[in-house]
């Protein structure tokens, strides 16, 4: 291993789930990634395979079946896993997201019932916020919940969801009460089968959308039509608190976007650094040109400094302090280096960085997904800036 993105201070059970991590990639995800990518396929073999490992109760405390890890291990976890291939962190990442949002947010029935079923990934979760008609302005949502005896009737159109047909439980934001603003908001836990269609009654997953990378896992659209949740549901037993309990699942989920972007930019740089050693042009191999090798000694820097910031902002959130200010600036400024990373290891690909028989090709499509997901770079700015103001 190379000294990029060294992450000192780990306990030793750290640095062996880390270690495992990076072997299962090596092994059994660089290798698939190509072919599952271009035939968009659903990683089930490697999901399998990380159910076994654990990853997805790596954070849910070890009174419900989990791991009990730190985000800091969460994070490190999912680098790796997105240096092999970006889908797969995206799989468990959503499902991370609610396990928190259970966890912290969650009544005891709702964290007995769901916590040890999420820790084994019996269930699968997702998240969604996100509409046709808007995704930054969160409280701009039109999906409807009205109170009918002990339950609720839910109608409007969801978009965008992560794992929207693979996941069997979306954490789903809606307005009870729509004259409240962000007070009018509620969360609720909706059960439902895997798959497209139907899905529940009066619940459609109407088909996968389309996408230009990020291939693999599923992003779909969930309408709701007259569909009824017992009242139970309601994250936390209250109504108006889902506004909050969304903004600090996403807050965590920037810290994993942030890993994200280190684990890409990872990929890109070493790909690059491997193809410049090979390359030659003029008599002498490409890296020894010096618009080559600066080129490399920016990429390295990059990496290195996303990584320290990324850790630094998960150490924060996992030390109990308010990190809203870090994770918006480590998710920004990994997201825009890993752009930048891909598309410089992608310059010193040539015209082979082209062709889609090179990774880097599939790199450089999955790389812009970063800058818009978990709140765009412009949302970021906005949050570190106002962070700053306050202070
Ligand atoms: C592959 C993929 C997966 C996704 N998964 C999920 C998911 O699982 N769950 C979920 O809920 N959502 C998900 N999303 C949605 C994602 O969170 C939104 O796309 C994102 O928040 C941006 O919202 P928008 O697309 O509506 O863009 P808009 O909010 O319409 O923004 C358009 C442009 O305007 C800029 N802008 C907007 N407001 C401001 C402002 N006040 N100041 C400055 N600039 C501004 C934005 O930065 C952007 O450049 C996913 C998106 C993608 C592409």
């Amino acid at each position: 291993m190379s000294r990029l993105q060294q992450t000192h201070g780990l306990s030793d059970e750290q640095r062996e789930i880390v270690a495992t991590v990076r072997a299962f990639v090596d092994k059994e995800i660089l290798p698939a990634a190509a072919d599952l990518e271009r035939a968009d396929e659903y990683p089930q073999a490697i999901v399998d395979r990380m159910r076994e490992l654990g990853l997805f109760g790596l954070m849910i405390g070890t009174g419900h079946g989990g791991l009990g890890e730190s985000l800091l291990t969460y994070a490190l976890v999912v680098e790796e896993l997105s240096r092999g291939w970006m889908s797969v962190s995206g799989i468990v990442n959503t499902h991370f997201i609610v396990a928190w949002m259970i966890t912290h947010h969650g009544t005891p029935e709702q964290r007995d019932h769901y916590l040890p079923r999420m820790a084994t990934g019996e269930v699968r979760g997702a998240f969604s916020m996100s509409e046709p008609g808007c995704g930054s302005d969160v409280s701009a949502i039109r999906t409807r919940a009205v109170r009918d005896g002990d339950q609720y009737v839910i109608d409007g159109q969801k978009m965008w969801l992560t794992n929207g047909a693979s996941a069997n439980l979306v954490a789903t934001l809606v307005k009870t009460d729509p004259a409240a603003g962000h007070q009018g908001m509620t969360t609720f836990l909706v059960d439902k089968e895997p798959g497209f269609g139907e899905v529940a009654p009066g619940l459609t997953v109407p088909g996968k959308i389309s996408k230009m990378g990020y291939k693999g896992v599923d992003t779909t659209e969930l309408v709701f039509a007259g569909h009824r949740v017992p009242a139970a549901q309601v994250l936390g037993g209250a109504e108006g608190r889902g506004f909050y309990q969304m903004m600090d699942g996403v807050e965590v989920g920037r810290v994993n976007v942030a890993a994200r972007g280190c684990g890409v930019a990872r990929r890109a740089y070493e790909l690059g650094l491997d193809y410049a050693r090979r390359r030659e042009t003029f008599g002498r191999p490409i890296a020894e040109h010096q618009a080559v090798l600066f080129r490399l000694a920016e990429m390295a820097t990059k990496v290195e400094a996303a990584h320290q910031m990324m850790v630094m902002a998960a150490r924060r959130k996992d030390s109990g302090e308010r990190n809203d200010l870090e994770a918006g600036m480590a998710k920004y400024l990994a997201s825009e280096y890993c752009k930048e990373v891909v598309e410089d290891s992608f310059r010193i690909h040539g015209g082979y960085g082209y062709s889609t028989e090179y990774e880097i090709e599939r790199l450089y499509r999955e790389a812009p997904m970063l800058l818009i997901g978990e709140g765009t770079a412009d949302i970021q700015k906005m949050i570190i800036g106002r962070r700053l103001l306050a202070e």
